[in-house]
């Protein structure tokens, strides 16, 4: 099956074990898709800097240099690729490490390929909603620029970060159930109330957290809203 030309994403791989490498590689470009692949950090992180690739898939355990160190130094060059990372695992540390980091998703080896392929389409680069960016009480989300700007401060942020504000400040001040942040933020196949739960605490650290007033408020057991401080 192929895609369509607006869903056919350029798809970097960097992951050191051949064999799983090969499997997303066959998986990907039977679905479409076009894929390159590197199989250390070091070269990795120069093929992404090269700012023609869609998603990455960056695997955590790398030779030369590892995958959180990747992310990091491609966030500090100012590089917004989404990145999915595959981490063996599945420990909620090493997923703060991996978002802390400026990953957007992460992915649990063992993997289904239908998985991968649904976080890479929750993770890719949306369409900037027309009419303008958002605005509420001071706060924008720009998805451009993947930054959001509050009283004049700048504040970027990560894929998922900035596509939960963008429903929020859509919404806003209505409240947003649960399900639609998850469908929003991971597609369908993907995420749960406990990541919707890290990635809005992560959120809100960026920009309530530095700010007197804070904007997002929990509405307990449906969802959350933006409102006006009082
Ligand atoms: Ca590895």
């Amino acid at each position: 099956m192929t895609q369509a030309a607006g869903n056919r994403l350029r798809v970097l791989v960097i992951e050191d074990q051949h064999d799983i490498a090969a499997n997303i590689w066959d998986f990907l470009e039977r679905r479409g898709h076009e894929v390159d692949h590197c199989a250390d950090g070091v070269s990795g992180l120069a093929r992404a800097m090269r700012g023609d690739v869609d998603v990455v898939v960056l695997d955590l355990g790398l030779p030369r240099m590892d995958g959180l160190d990747l992310c990091r130094r491609l966030r500090e060059a100012g590089n917004g690729v989404p990145i999915l990372m595959l981490t063996a695992r599945d420990t909620l540390e090493d997923k703060l490490r991996g978002f802390a980091e400026g990953a957007d998703d992460y992915l649990v080896k063992p993997f289904a390929m239908r998985e991968l392929e649904a976080r890479i389409h929750a993770v890719r680069p949306h369409r900037a909603p027309s009419g303008g960016v958002p605005a509420f009480a001071g706060l924008t989300y720009d998805p451009r620029t993947m930054t959001a700007e509050r009283d004049a401060r700048r504040i970027p942020l990560t894929r998922l970060q900035g596509s939960l504000l963008a429903v929020l400040l859509q919404e806003a001040p209505r409240i947003v159930p649960h399900a639609r942040l998850i469908d929003t933020a991971w597609g369908a196949e993907g995420g749960d109330i406990a990541a919707l739960q890290t990635q809005v605490y992560e959120l809100r650290a960026l920009v309530d957290k530095p700010f007197a007033q804070p904007l997002i408020h929990t509405v307990r057991g449906i969802g959350y809203r933006l409102a006006s401080p009082a």
